[in-house]
């Protein structure tokens, strides 16, 4: 019978950790408590291309910069508290703009932590204040303070000789190691290095948003935007729909269409119902921060051998939500299983794979409530039901906020896609949504105002 090779960290061991995002940044954090824990000490080395104190894209991760509700309270319990300088605002609620008019959705289950955003870089390109501290920056510092190394160097090979990962940096080798971690996300093409080793990984499928960030300045935001993320479904030609971001004296404006075009944002500004959301005479400036970054929407294939793993964007993540929270996830169940038992590929597969599996499963259910979510509306008689029982429930909070929650939670993305697709074949709330629908369409066919 042929044994298996035990591979294990001992005191002393070295990891290599490409990509210093949040993924690569919380890999860092867990190894090192957890080993610390077992009276073992590691020496890891993170190399990271960005410096994230940076203004515009070169300090950049490119994302709409929502901290879910659910991540917010776990870094809490990991004693990682966010400061109030890279907090750009508290969210409390979101606030819907369709066709049928404008809701506001708060959850009755909202914690008193909320949700964070924040800038992952160092701000807008041109920002002229001082008072932004990126996100990024403040997780690989974090993860220093528990003893790991940061080089800012791109990595652009990685060969496997005998069995120990080696990295090279144009054709100079910079470290060999007993565990490299391959946290480079998806935004650059870094995939292809780890693709090149012959392990079978596949870079995940992925799709490219439209984002830009907006100066309007703070009491501005205050006053129209106040404490809520605010999605617009407005059917524009092309757009599946924008969410607009407060940040301070910032918006982002994020943007899923049918291609990544800076055209989508100009359109959308120019949108009455958005126009209304401006100050008066706003005019887009010539030039403003926006991006085409890549969103991972299908996990990867194989993200892991021996002495290799991935995690991340560059695994598997959430779909459409939570990305940062998924990179907690996947990292952690790396760093368990590396340091508790073993960095062979059968390790990763028993105790690793699981958790990516377990993603992917859930995406499924989540494109399914995400296609129910656009045929509902797209659908004027459908749409205007669901609008009235929102309405409904919201005027409300101490009653039942089931369709409200459920809507809540697929946004958020504070819970898994199953467990909130589970929730919605309840009959009894099913059966009250369609009694909504009917008289809303008869009270239409009688050109009667629904009391509110
Ligand atoms: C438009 C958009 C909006 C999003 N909005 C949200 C949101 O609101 N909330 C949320 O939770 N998630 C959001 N996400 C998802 C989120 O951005 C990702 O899931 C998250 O950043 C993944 O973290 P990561 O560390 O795996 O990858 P990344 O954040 O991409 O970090 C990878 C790091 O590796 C570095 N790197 C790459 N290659 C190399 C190399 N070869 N050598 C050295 N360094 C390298 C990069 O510079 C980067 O710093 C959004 C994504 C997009 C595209």
């Amino acid at each position: 019978m042929i044994r298996t090779k035990e591979l294990n960290l001992k005191n002393g061991s070295r990891i290599v950790v490409i990509g210093g995002g949040p993924a690569g940044a919380f890999f860092s954090i867990f190894a090192s408590k957890l080993a610390q824990d077992l009276g073992r000490k590691l020496d890891i080395t993170i190399y990271e291309k960005k410096i994230f104190d940076n203004q515009g894209a070169l300090g950049c991760n490119m994302c709409a910069g929502v901290i879910s509700e659910s991540l917010v309270q776990s870094l809490a319990l990991e004693d990682i508290n966010l400061p109030s300088s890279v907090v750009q605002s508290c969210v409390d609620s979101y606030y819907f703009h369709t066709q049928n008019g404008n809701i506001k959705i708060k959850s009755s289950r909202i914690q008193q932590r909320g949700i964070a955003t924040i800038f992952r870089g160092g701000g807008p390109k041109g920002n002229a204040g001082k008072d932004i501290q990126s996100f990024d920056e403040f997780l690989l510092h974090k993860a220093v303070e528990h003893g790991a190394k940061v080089k800012h160097i791109f990595i652009d090979k990685i060969n496997l000789n005998d069995d120990k990962p080696v990295i090279y940096a144009g054709e100079r080798l910079q470290n060999d190691c007993d565990l490299l971690v391959g946290a480079s996300g998806v935004k650059a093409n870094s995939g292809k290095i780890y693709e090149k080793l012959g392990i079978g990984y596949k870079i995940p499928s992925t799709i490219r948003a439209t984002q830009s960030e907006i100066e309007l300045g703070s009491d501005w935001i205050a006053n129209k935007f106040g404490n809520s993320i605010h999605i617009f479904l407005l059917r524009i030609p092309g757009v599946k729909f924008v969410s607009v971001i407060p940040k301070g004296r910032f918006i982002t404006v994020s943007l899923l269409g049918n291609e990544p075009n800076v055209e989508y944002i100009k359109m959308f500004l120019a949108h009455p119902v958005m126009k209304q959301m401006l100050p008066q005479g706003f005019k887009i400036p010539d030039k403003f921060c926006h991006c085409f970054p890549k969103i991972n929407i299908k996990g990867a294939k194989n993200p892991f051998a021996d002495r290799l793993v991935l995690v991340g964007d560059a695994s598997s993540v959430r779909l459409y939500k939570d990305g940062i929270g998924s990179a907690y996830i996947t990292s952690k169940a790396a760093a368990h299983t590396a340091i508790l038992y073993g960095i062979g590929k059968q390790n990763f597969e028993k105790h690793y794979l699981p958790v990516c599996k377990n993603l992917d499963a859930d995406n499924l259910f989540g494109k399914l409530l995400f296609s129910v979510n656009d045929f509902v509306s797209y659908t004027a008689l459908l749409s205007k039901g669901y609008f009235r029982t929102i309405q409904q429930e919201q005027a409300d909070l101490h009653k039942t906020t089931h369709h409200s929650d459920i809507l809540w939670d697929m946004f958020t993305g504070s819970r898994f896609y199953k467990e909130i697709f589970i929730r919605t074949l309840n009959p009894r709330y099913i059966l009250n949504l369609l009694f909504t629908i009917t008289s809303t369409s008869l009270l239409d066919m009688l050109s009667i105002q629904p009391k509110k």
